[in-house]
């Protein structure tokens, strides 16, 4: 009997503290909205996290923080739900769940000739070393230099090839990480948004090569370009003309294929570009 009441005794207050923690987590574990962009998520997409009424706070997913509001879902992302937590500068914490859709990427089956997928030991070794600097850059955080809305490198409209699968006789390649647009010779491409030119030289793949670091993880790449019209260090505004559509690098034809990485992330431009624009509300 002594016993039961000595267990009532550490029991109650034990229950009531248990009891009032779980009601406490409840109240605290959201304390304000967070908003995805687009609410339909996918590999690829670059997803803008808001908080009404608070501009800046932190978000962590996928093992990176952020202060920018942009998440990049790398196109190689298995789907799934991903956990992300953003803090407010107050120290608040909201955590959420990233849920990332399957996504059917397009296939391309080609045949080729054996030279055009089988490079030589010196490329393999030129590529592999301009892997290794372009991959540094990418993985690099600078300063935000970015603001405002991404505009598109050229006019016209892209072919939406973005996350294309080829096959090159039978051998799979990469996928393809940018999207394509089929222009003249000569038309000149803008660098899109504020930034600093970090890479402008000649590559295997991508030929004539312009990289410009946005600042906060954020990289464009402008490839096969005929002319380079910028040094490395140049500071860069969105209408600065970085260089001219061509076909150098391992193309079949005058194109401008621009990619994007985000906090190492490769995503979808034309997503990027989405992102980025004033809401409408
Ligand atoms: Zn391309």
């Amino acid at each position: 009997m002594q016993r039961r009441r000595l267990l009532l005794r550490w029991a109650a207050p034990l229950l009531a503290v248990f009891l009032f923690a779980r009601v406490d987590a409840r109240q605290t574990s959201q304390p304000f909205t967070v908003n995805f962009l687009p609410s339909a998520i996918y590999p690829g997409d670059v997803v803008r996290v808001e908080v009404p009424g608070i501009d800046t706070f932190d978000v962590g997913v996928f093992g990176k923080h952020t202060k920018d509001g942009l998440v990049g879902i790398d196109l190689e992302v298995a789907p799934g739900t991903y956990p992300i937590r953003v803090e407010a500068p107050d120290g608040r914490v909201a955590m959420r769940s990233l849920r990332v859709l399957p996504k059917a990427f397009a296939v391309r089956r080609l045949q080729v000739a054996p030279g055009f997928v089988n490079p030589t030991p010196e490329e393999v070794d030129r590529i592999a070393k301009e892997l290794h600097k372009t991959e540094g850059i990418f993985h690099t955080t600078t300063l935000r230099k970015w603001s405002g809305a991404f505009q598109l490198p050229v006019a016209g409209t892209p072919t939406s090839n973005f996350g294309t699968r080829s096959y090159y006789n039978g051998q799979r390649r990469s996928p393809h990480t940018g999207v394509d647009f089929v222009g003249q010779t000569g038309t000149p491409v803008h660098a899109a948004n504020n930034g600093v030119v970090v890479l402008a030289e000649p590559l295997y793949f991508t030929g004539n090569t312009v990289i410009v670091d946005y600042g906060g993880g954020l990289y464009s790449l402008f490839a096969h370009l005929s002319e380079i019209d910028v040094k490395i260090g140049a500071t860069v505004a969105p209408d600065t003309v970085v260089g001219l559509v061509g076909a150098t690098g391992r193309v079949t034809g005058p194109h401008l294929h621009w990619s994007v990485r985000l906090q190492g992330a490769r995503v979808d431009p034309l997503s990027l570009a989405a992102a980025t624009k004033p809401q409408t509300r």
